[in-house]
């Protein structure tokens, strides 16, 4: 077979793709039938396809090229770690300098005595590194009957079997036989979808105390923890009412359960702080972190865990590990994009500059006819398509046929937004710069243009 290159035609690229490449997330049929979109550069905040296209990729690929895309210095930091050690393991009393260097940098960056990181190859292994290290905790402190670990409805936690479980995505559940046993899932806070009559405030109350119910419930004798996301990313940029995470704190200071947020997608400054979890003021015992902490440079995640749990579970030995825990060129990697976070003052720009401009301008999306809402945190937008945004209805017909059509609008606008259901989303490079904003929003609105313009020709508004 001759060489496979970016100068191939695109017909052939996919082709073989079709052929051979099983894709996540991914209708296999209607991906045959259309071929995959080939992306083979990208610059800065924008993404350059086989054909010679650009796009302005609002997503930062999945939620984690924050400092955008084409900084060399990450791949000099690769070849030069790869010449020099490219690989050895951290297991049986073995370290190297870029697993110590990271997680010392980890415990100076990371809020209050989260000083501790025990890594994965990526967030879905650091969530289940996290369900076993809660269980453990408990176990080694005399309490193996704390097995249980509650999640929330539509949270995204990843893709293996005990992250997915954690997960409540019930689309994934179906499928491979989830969740595993002592998961239990509560509501989410999503006001817009699930609030009724009840005011932001009272609705995010409510909601947080079913934790309390759950826990009264399963009995405080068999909870272990309580994982959350500080903003819900993969459910639809699900941003919770004031009143929540105040009083989920309060539940678990009461209750002593285990607080783990889940700061995938929030951690290394997407909402505007370190950590989404400074964002809500919570004190979290356990961080998940994966995707920012590379800028997606390379594969790595990670749990960042509190003194007390590293010393619990430092008493005996966690049986528990990766091949490619703390892997030498993906903890380079980390480390050299953090140096660029900090030494940029990204997460300032994000802050002060980024976060305010782009929140002025999505506002302004909420006086389109098809938009219910359009909020944002940090860098995180999120809009509401509605047939009526008084009483916040959702179409008839198949939830998310309005959602995709704006997305193919969005491609075809150079646009990479991602819709879930039928709420459009963005998570761009912390990097963007204001007239970014402006492309990113005025191509935004002529998508959905066009979506109304559709979905009145196809009778669905
Ligand atoms: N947690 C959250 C909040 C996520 O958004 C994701 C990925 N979208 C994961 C965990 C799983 O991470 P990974 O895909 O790296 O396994």
């Amino acid at each position: 077979m001759s060489a496979i290159t970016n100068h191939m035609p695109t017909a052939e690229l996919q082709a073989l793709d079709s052929a051979h490449h099983m894709h996540p997330f991914t209708a296999g049929n209607e991906l045959a039938e259309k071929g995959a979109r080939v992306i083979t550069r990208a610059q800065g905040v924008t993404l350059t396809d086989s054909e010679g296209n650009s796009f302005l990729d609002a997503m930062a690929g999945l939620w984690c090229v924050n400092i955008g895309y084409g900084r060399d210095e990450l791949a000099q930091v690769a070849a030069r770690q790869m010449r020099e050690l490219p690989f050895y393991n951290t297991f049986f009393q073995t370290t190297h300098v870029p697993a110590i260097a990271l997680s010392a940098k980890l415990a100076e960056l990371a809020p209050g005595d989260l000083n501790h990181v025990f890594f994965a190859g990526s967030g879905s292994e650091a969530n289940d590194t996290n369900i076993r290290m809660v269980r453990t905790y408990w176990a080694m402190k005399g309490k193996p009957g704390k097995s249980i670990i509650i999640s929330r409805k539509n949270a995204y936690h990843g893709s293996s079997v005990g992250s997915g479980s954690l997960g409540g995505m019930t689309y994934m559940h179906e499928q491979g036989g989830l969740p595993i046993p002592d998961i239990h899932h509560i509501n989410q806070p999503h006001w817009w979808a699930e609030g009724g009559d009840l005011s932001p405030e009272e609705f995010g109350l409510a909601r947080a105390r079913e934790l309390e119910e759950a826990i009264e419930r399963l009995g405080e004798d068999r909870v272990a923890a309580f994982i959350a996301e500080p903003v819900q990313g993969a459910g639809g940029v699900v941003i919770a009412p004031q009143t929540y995470w105040p009083e989920i704190q309060r539940i678990c200071d009461k209750y002593e359960i285990l607080l783990i947020a889940d700061e995938v997608i929030c951690g290394f400054g997407r909402t505007g702080n370190w950590f989404g979890s400074q964002t809500m003021n919570i004190r979290p015992d356990i961080m998940t972190i994966a995707k920012g902490l590379s800028s997606g440079y390379a594969p790595i995640g990670g749990s960042i865990v509190s003194d007390e749990i590293a010393d619990v579970i430092g008493s005996g030995e966690f049986n528990h590990g990766y091949t490619y825990s703390g892997h030498p060129v993906a903890a380079a990697v980390a480390l050299e994009n953090l140096r660029i976070l900090e030494e940029e003052d990204i997460i300032g720009h994000v802050r002060n500059i980024a976060a305010p401009y782009l929140e002025k301008a999505w506002k302004g999306l909420a006086d389109h006819p098809l938009v219910g809402e359009a909020r944002s945190i940090g860098l995180m937008g999120t809009i509401a398509l509605t047939p009526d945004k008084d009483s916040r209805a959702a179409f008839a017909g198949d939830a998310g046929a309005v959602g995709y059509i704006c997305r193919e609008r969005c491609f075809a606008n150079n646009l990479i937004m991602r819709h879930v259901g039928d709420r459009m989303i963005i998570s761009p490079p912390l990097v963007i710069r204001p007239e970014e904003i402006d492309t990113l929003v005025a191509r935004a609105t002529r998508a959905l243009d066009e979506t109304y313009a559709e979905i009145q020709k196809q009778g669905l508004f």
